[in-house]
């Protein structure tokens, strides 16, 4: 058989991205700890900033509140409310600046109804969906299979029919996630542009490149996310595809 519909490789595939993501998760945590630590050029914390900017976009209908979860910052467009978490609420660092600036982005794109964010809105509940599916499917499939294999040397066929629909439950999540990726990327360059634009960042101070490090790794995790939904659909349609021959 080829080496792309063995299962085991896209196992091997499964334990290679596990490292990616480790990997790019202590590349953030490390990026996050430097620029958290650095103080932006302005001196205004990420709330100031946050309101600022808001008001700069025309934008006076959304309020910006501090939150309780380590890197819970996020725009919710329901009760029109920048959420930052307490590590940039407050604090007057770059790392700080750009998460701000990030949620604005969401909140602009929001305010001018950029397509996006509707594509992503009109997937979030099919996702919901599939996660649960996927969840409640995949880990009771593997339990019959390994009980079937071990006590009756056979595989019961609605076990295999289960994997199949905890891949189209994993499918629709990586769905999501990837129409997620232009989102996040969006309003990265909205807040690197409105930051630019508005005096936060220039020539003459060292702001932009900060920024610009904090939010590529941010960047980064929603990427590696995408790929280890992929290599486990890929993991999944190639056990399918071996059982349903044996
Ligand atoms: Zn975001």
């Amino acid at each position: 058989m080829e080496w792309y519909l063995e299962p085991w490789f896209w196992f091997l595939m499964i334990i290679a991205v596990m490292f990616i993501a480790v990997a790019v998760q202590s590349k953030f945590k490390k990026t996050f700890k430097i620029y958290g630590a650095t103080p932006n050029s302005s001196g205004k914390s990420g709330a100031q900033i946050a309101q600022e900017l808001l008001t700069k976009n025309g934008i006076d209908y959304v309020k910006v509140v501090s939150g309780n979860k380590k890197l819970g910052d996020n725009f919710n467009p329901t009760n029109k409310t920048i959420t930052l978490s307490p590590e940039v609420y407050g604090s007057a660092s770059i790392a700080a600046e750009a998460i701000a600036a990030h949620e604005v982005g969401h909140a602009v794109q929001w305010h001018k109804s950029y397509v996006g964010i509707k594509v992503r809105d009109f997937f979030m509940p099919v996702a919901k969906a599939g996660s649960v599916v996927a969840g409640s499917t995949i880990n009771i499939a593997f339990m019959i299979i390994f009980f079937g294999s071990l006590f009756f040397g056979s595989i019961p066929v609605f076990s295999v029919w289960m994997l199949a629909i905890g891949a189209v439950g994993l499918a629709a999540v990586a769905l999501f996630q990837i129409v997620t990726l232009p989102v996040e990327f969006n309003a990265s360059a909205r807040a690197s542009k409105i930051l630019a634009n508005n005096g936060y960042t220039g020539t003459e101070n060292q702001d932009a490149n900060g920024i610009k490090k904090m939010l590529n790794t941010a960047a980064m995790t929603y990427v590696v996310a995408v790929m280890q939904s992929l290599v486990q659909i890929m993991y999944l349609l190639a056990l399918i595809m071996t059982m349903r021959r044996n």
